[in-house]
């Protein structure tokens, strides 16, 4: 990862945002522009390279060193307000960008009476920079999903009469964390039957019955990046309806792949799939957006949801994941990340998206 390419990206922004430098306290924008995995580390990006620094607690001194051995490093022991004022003053800012969903009231309030500088809230700045990949990333996004494959073909034959949802939640953490996640990308879920209809169910005793849909999203973290995939299958021959409703959802997801290429915003690419689920005559039953990005947070942009502007630009990596949500009967999503590429996009998981029954 060219972590310093992406800090001179941020640096040459800085004009144009009018300010002099920028306060990077998100965690995963830290790890992104530095390399820093710790849970305690600030970035201060000036426009010169030699004035940025990189701030962390005495926890963390020894870990920065071999993790951020590219940039100016400073320790404080709890006051990192005072490291922060410091920082400026070294670096002769004046006018200093905050991340606006990265700095609580209580500590704006802190950097704003120690500092010696004008704060300013920005927003999304690194995010958007996050949305096009680079080959680093695309690879290790690649190999979680590739847990996540590998995961799921072995679940199916945990699919027995009586499992629970707890059961087989258990087991998709284990066969991931077996085949070398280093954590889950978020807690699966797990849903049987009448409980599909939730589309974020959490796994209940809920034991498995002949005749149910099982519906699983989850996904593997892999050296910091995430995966996240959906699947519904049958346990037994499942009722005419929801056979129905998988096709629907599966012709849908297919309609959603076909309008992503780079260019298009994220709302076109929603109502190309949300338009099949419409015509279906389920509008109400497809009740979230269609997908999200995926990268060193298992949600960020760019976002597709109706009306969404959010421009996908290439190698960008999102989900797309339509749903239909029937209470009682229970529901179906299929969820798959693809990478965008200048004329369409790239579905990265090999798991088979048609109806499996168990
Ligand atoms: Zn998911
Ligand atoms: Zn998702």
């Amino acid at each position: 990862m060219d972590h310093r390419l992406r800090r001179e990206r941020i640096a040459a922004r800085l004009p144009e945002i009018g300010i002099d430098a920028l306060l990077v306290t998100r965690l995963p924008n830290v790890r992104y522009l530095t390399g820093f995995t710790g849970s305690s580390g600030q970035v201060l990006v000036t426009a010169d390279p030699n004035t940025s620094v990189f701030l962390t607690d005495g926890r963390y001194t020894e870990q920065a060193r071999h993790e951020v051995p590219d940039l100016q490093r400073g320790t404080y022991l709890s006051n990192f307000p005072g490291a922060f004022a410091q920082a400026c003053g070294d670096a002769g800012v004046g006018r200093v960008g905050f991340e606006s969903s990265g700095v609580s009231y209580r500590l704006h309030g802190r950097l704003a009476a120690a500092a010696d500088a004008d704060l300013v809230a920005v927003e999304d700045e690194i995010e958007q920079l996050r949305w096009a990949k680079d080959p680093d990333e695309i690879a290790l996004i690649g190999r979680a999903q590739a847990i996540t494959d590998e995961a799921f073909e072995r679940i199916l034959a945990k699919l027995v009469e009586g499992v629970s949802e707890r059961d087989l939640a258990l087991e998709l953490e284990f066969t991931m964390r077996q085949t070398g996640a280093d954590g889950l990308a978020f807690d699966s879920i797990v849903a049987f039957g009448e409980n599909a209809a939730e589309p974020h169910h959490h796994p209940t005793d809920r034991a498995l019955r002949p005749g149910d849909v099982v519906k699983l999203d989850f996904g593997a973290l892999f050296d910091g990046y995430h995966s996240d995939m959906t699947r519904t299958v049958a346990f037994g021959e499942p009722s005419p309806e929801l056979r129905g409703v998988h096709e629907v959802v599966a012709r849908s997801q297919q309609a959603g792949i076909e309008a992503i290429r780079a260019g298009v915003s994220g709302g076109e690419a929603d109502a190309a799939a949300r338009a099949v689920i419409e015509e279906a005559g389920r509008a109400e039953a497809f009740s979230h957006s269609l997908g999200h990005g995926v990268g060193l947070e298992i949600h960020e942009g760019p976002s597709l949801r109706r009306s969404g502007e959010d421009v996908l630009p290439v190698v960008a990596v999102v989900t797309v994941e339509p749903g239909v949500y029937v209470p009682g009967l229970g529901g179906v999503r299929i969820e798959d990340m693809v990478e965008v590429t200048a004329d369409g996009c790239r579905v990265i998981g090999t798991s088979p998206r048609e109806l499996l029954v168990i």
